[in-house]
């Protein structure tokens, strides 16, 4: 059974007057120090960053808060009773190692969140299509009628909806990596939409993989565990489920239950009973990626519960999430999309691979040290055009130069769309799909992603059509 919502975590020691270090001043750090406030503690937070980039970040000191140390390494937590870490803080950080030796409990957001959590727990985690697949299945959850709450690696005060979280809420969360470094139970249905080679300058691939894995391993007997059978990855977790397996794939009809694609419809298997769902024709999200997605998301509909009419209406009117292939408009006879969400090679794989049309592609921002050849193959493939701009600018064009006809080298966001609106031809896709993180210009990839929607959209003859 699960903990009421206001009862002390397991493993934490009694909150009441206990002194905790909250490592970051960032929307998990602060959840969780008004959380921890509010059962008596009394907490110090220590941010890296310059109170001038925690101003610029919105980060403001939760009421209660004792002390704050900024601008300086993670404060020793000798003294402390307990450390509540945010995601950003890697689990080998030498404070953390340093916390272990003297014995302090370390505990996170989400950790915290589902050892208390009444409700019911849906996750989703993967490499790539975790958001979408998330916000599908909150379409469909909407469409059914079931009561539910969508939350998670999106960057929002997750403790401080457990009072709203009743035993028959449903609760959707997308959940990351980092995220994963720290939990020690898993959802009661937990998804893994993909592994492939991300972050690899946080940890090593051994690493990644198990912290992929940790989503799956504390499931009891009564859980489900869906799995993309289509990934290496996530094919060999299916030995280690310890409660239901349900399988998905858009590549082969499954004998096992699941969901996978059967004569041009996605279908949901349950024994030897195949359901019919919705024809692959009627989703609106562009690639086979998208496809991969929609197929997951009802598969955990499926298990959920709910009815296969909710996750068809679900499907044909959900158009996607911001910054994922995000259709801005129309300029000079091309369709511009936003998919700065690929912040890595492969992402801008996928995202190439949704178009059939010659595409004018972006690539830029900060290299994350990931290995280029399948992008190189993609862009020999799709691309007419590549310009590439930012801090790796360099490093891409050195990659892609040679492989397109034109390759592009300029410094910033501006001067990238300035110069593909200079190169379009009717019929082309103009694509940000760049392929690296935005931190070397922006905050977060958002940002990045708003900043080209405001450029496009002043392009001579600019205009809202997004129809092919
Ligand atoms: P995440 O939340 O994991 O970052 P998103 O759903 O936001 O994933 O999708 C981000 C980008 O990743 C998409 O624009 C697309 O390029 C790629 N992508 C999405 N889903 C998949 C998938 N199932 N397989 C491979 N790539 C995908």
């Amino acid at each position: 059974m699960n903990a009421p919502a206001d009862a002390v975590a397991p493993g934490l020691p009694p909150l009441e007057g206990l002194p905790v270090l909250v490592y970051s001043l960032g929307i998990e750090g602060r959840d969780l120090a008004r959380w921890l406030i509010a059962r008596g503690a009394r907490v110090t937070i220590s941010d890296t960053r310059t109170d001038a980039a925690l101003a610029e970040a919105g980060a403001s000191v939760p009421e209660g808060v004792e002390r704050v140390v900024t601008g300086q390494p993670l404060l020793d937590p000798a003294g402390f009773g307990l450390l509540a870490v945010s995601q950003s803080i890697l689990r080998y950080d030498p404070a953390l190692a340093r916390a272990r030796e003297l014995g302090i409990p370390i505990t996170s957001q989400m950790r915290l969140f589902l050892q208390l959590c009444p409700g019911r727990t849906i996750g989703i985690t993967g490499s790539s299509g975790k958001s979408t697949t998330t916000a599908l299945v909150g379409a469909i959850a909407r469409e059914a009628g079931a009561e539910f709450v969508l939350g998670g690696n999106i960057g929002e005060p997750l403790l401080a909806r457990l009072n709203e979280i009743r035993p028959t809420t449903d609760v959707i969360l997308e959940i990351s990596h980092t995220q994963l470094q720290y939990t020690d139970r898993s959802p009661h249905i937990a998804a893994v939409t993909n592994v492939t080679p991300n972050h690899l300058d946080q940890f090593s691939w051994d690493e990644y993989v198990g912290l992929k894995r940790n989503h799956i391993a504390h499931q009891g007997r009564a859980d489900v565990a869906v799995l993309n059978h289509d990934n290496p990855v996530t094919r060999t977790f299916m030995a280690s489920v310890r409660g239901r397996l349900v399988a998905t794939s858009i590549e082969t009809a499954l004998a096992a239950d699941g969901a996978c694609v059967e004569d041009g419809e996605i279908v949901i298997r349950r024994g030897s009973r195949v359901t019919p769902v919705v024809a692959v024709s009627e989703i609106r999200l562009r690639g086979r990626h998208n496809l991969a997605n929609a197929v997951m998301a009802c598969a955990i509909a499926a298990e959920a519960g709910w009815p296969v009419t909710a996750m068809a209406r679900a499907i044909r009117t959900f158009a996607g999430v911001p910054h994922r292939l995000e259709p801005v408009g129309r300029a000079g006879g091309a369709l511009w999309v936003n998919d700065s969400i690929a912040t890595s090679p492969e992402r801008t794989v996928a995202g190439l691979r949704a178009f059939t049309e010659p595409v004018v592609l972006l690539l830029g921002g900060r290299d994350k040290h990931l290995p280029l050849d399948t992008l190189q193959d993609a862009v020999r493939e799709r691309c007419r055009a590549v310009v590439c701009f930012g801090e790796s600018g360099p490093l891409f064009h050195e990659a892609v130069a040679g492989l397109v006809d034109v390759a592009i080298l300029v410094d910033s966001l501006e001067s990238a769309v300035e110069a593909a609106s200079g190169l379009v031809r009717p019929g082309d896709i103009v694509l940000l799909s760049p392929a690296g993180t935005s931190f070397d210009r922006f905050p977060n990839f958002e940002a990045r992603g708003a900043r080209f929607r405001e450029l496009v959209r002043a392009l001579p003859g600019f205009t809202e059509e997004v129809s092919p």
